[in-house]
């Protein structure tokens, strides 16, 4: 072992950011502004008071403040599961015989087991200072909906989630971990909304998906007084939230004079991916320094590599705003990806729009890749890694094992985002040798894509 690198570097806990980053503020091409579906005009404050909170609002729609407070409320909660620690994978590395130098940011450090939570509290704090009631939302693989129950009990707000039906079936653990947080859950797609009911009606054996579940949580929002809806990916507000990770991640890398050449991430909606990189995306867009940046996403759910730049609904029954972003049509739904975290069609329009302006790299990877490299990670550094965050493990093995090659010695960190407690279905699969990898052709790509909405913008 380097014995000048520390296994794990901590930050002390007064060292913990008291600001988020907004990196739209460095960036010269702006993402696009969301438009009202209705309209197809761009979304204003007044558009999105009766959907989303208040405050949030604000944020949202902010392209220019570089730095936004972090609420002292907030700041007590991190201080409850931050700072989170950057590991040296010495012992990956020495696995690998790998010249390389690699980290891993690990967010896994809190009952969610995810760095959803990050937002989530935040979320929740805007929430309650507003004086709602409660909020509504979907949850995918399970995390997001966790973290929410979580804050949501912390501040005493009634908490609904809409949980994707397979995931609701594969994971009655998360369910009660929800539960005992007080949160109330329901499948979706379901009978208990208009769009929960129509989707039913046109595909009675789906087991559901992000986009269709987003539909369902954001008409309970709108139909129930007292009531708004909050996301845990995809929305500017999220990834600012996430800079938390990539603000600690850069301090800590500062104090050792340690400059990365490559940061890795895996990308869902890009709100961890959003927040790591943000302050080195700044320093990259300012002309500051430059690092190679890597995205991750599932073969099965290829947004950036496959997918198209456009205007397209962020969920299924097509009543939620219209973003720009890489997305693979709002009807797509993808097949049983165990990296239920990773399922959404589109992506953030931050992220789409510096992906498009060239900014960073994307990869896709098969599930049965992602799952050998998680069990190696386990193995020698001690974390049963979420499915999501193996994507990222991939990439940073892969990364590693050319450098063997070419004997550079280059320092690649990547985003840890959880651990994988709650997917050990999906880790039996790969363990018994019956998972198996599905990858649209380009004809369903190209069938989804021909029904993305007409926007002249
Ligand atoms: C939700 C989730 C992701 C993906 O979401 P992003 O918004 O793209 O970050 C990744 N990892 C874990 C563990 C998750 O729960």
């Amino acid at each position: 072992m380097d014995t000048k690198i520390p296994y794990k570097i901590y930050l002390s806990e007064n060292e913990i950011p008291t600001q988020w980053y907004n990196v739209r503020a460095d960036m010269k091409n702006k993402p696009a502004p969301l438009l009202n579906p209705g309209t197809l005009q761009p979304l204003t404050l007044d558009d999105l008071a009766p959907i989303f909170c208040e405050e949030l609002n604000k944020q949202e729609l902010d392209n220019d403040t570089p730095y936004f407070d972090i609420p002292e409320e907030i700041q007590n909660f991190y201080k409850m599961y931050r700072p989170s620690p950057l590991v040296r994978a010495y012992f990956l590395e020495k696995a690998l015989g790998t010249p390389a130098k690699i980290y891993y940011k690990f967010e896994g450090n809190n009952t969610s087991g995810s760095h959803k939570l990050n937002s989530a509290i935040a979320q929740a704090y805007y929430a309650k200072k507003q004086g709602l009631k409660g909020v509504t939302t979907e949850t995918g693989a399970g995390q997001w909906g966790t973290a929410l129950s979580m804050a949501c009990s912390y501040f005493d707000l009634d908490c609904q989630v809409y949980m994707v039906k397979c995931s609701y079936e594969q994971k009655p653990f998360r369910r009660e971990v929800m539960r005992t947080y007080g949160a109330k859950i329901t499948p979706s797609p379901s009978q208990t909304t208009n769009v929960g009911r129509k989707i039913l009606s046109e595909h009675p054996d789906t087991t559901g998906s992000l986009g269709c579940a987003i539909s369902e949580a954001v008409e309970a929002a709108v139909t129930q007084e007292g009531y708004r809806y909050v996301l845990g990916s995809v929305l500017n507000q999220v990834l600012l939230h996430q800079t938390i990770i990539g603000l600690e991640t850069k301090k800590a890398l500062d104090k050792y004079n340690i400059k990365p050449d490559i940061i890795i991430g895996c990308a869902g909606g890009g709100s961890n991916l959003g927040g790591l990189v943000s302050p080195f995306m700044g320093e990259k867009l300012r002309g500051e320094a430059d690092y190679q940046i890597i995205a991750v996403e599932p073969a099965s759910c290829p947004s950036f590599t496959r997918g198209k730049f456009a205007y397209d609904f962020c969920d299924t029954g097509m009543i939620c705003p219209l973003a720009k972003m890489y997305t693979l049509g709002s009807q797509f739904i993808p097949s049983a990806n165990h990296a239920g975290g990773l399922r959404f069609h589109g992506m953030s329009t931050i992220l789409s729009q510096l992906y498009h302006d060239g900014l960073f790299e994307a990869r896709a990877v098969e599930q049965t890749q992602v799952f050998d490299a998680a069990v190696q990670f386990a193995r020698v550094e001690g974390i049963l890694p979420a499915p999501e965050s193996c994507h990222a493990i991939r990439v940073a093995i892969d990364e590693a094992l050319k450098c063997k090659e070419t004997g550079e010695e280059k320092t690649i960190v990547f985003g840890l985002t959880g651990t994988g407690y709650f997917d050990l279905y999906a880790y039996e699969q790969f363990n018994s040798g019956t998972m198996s990898d599905v990858i649209p052709t380009d004809e369903t790509i190209a069938t989804y894509l021909a029904k993305l909405p007409k926007v002249d913008k």
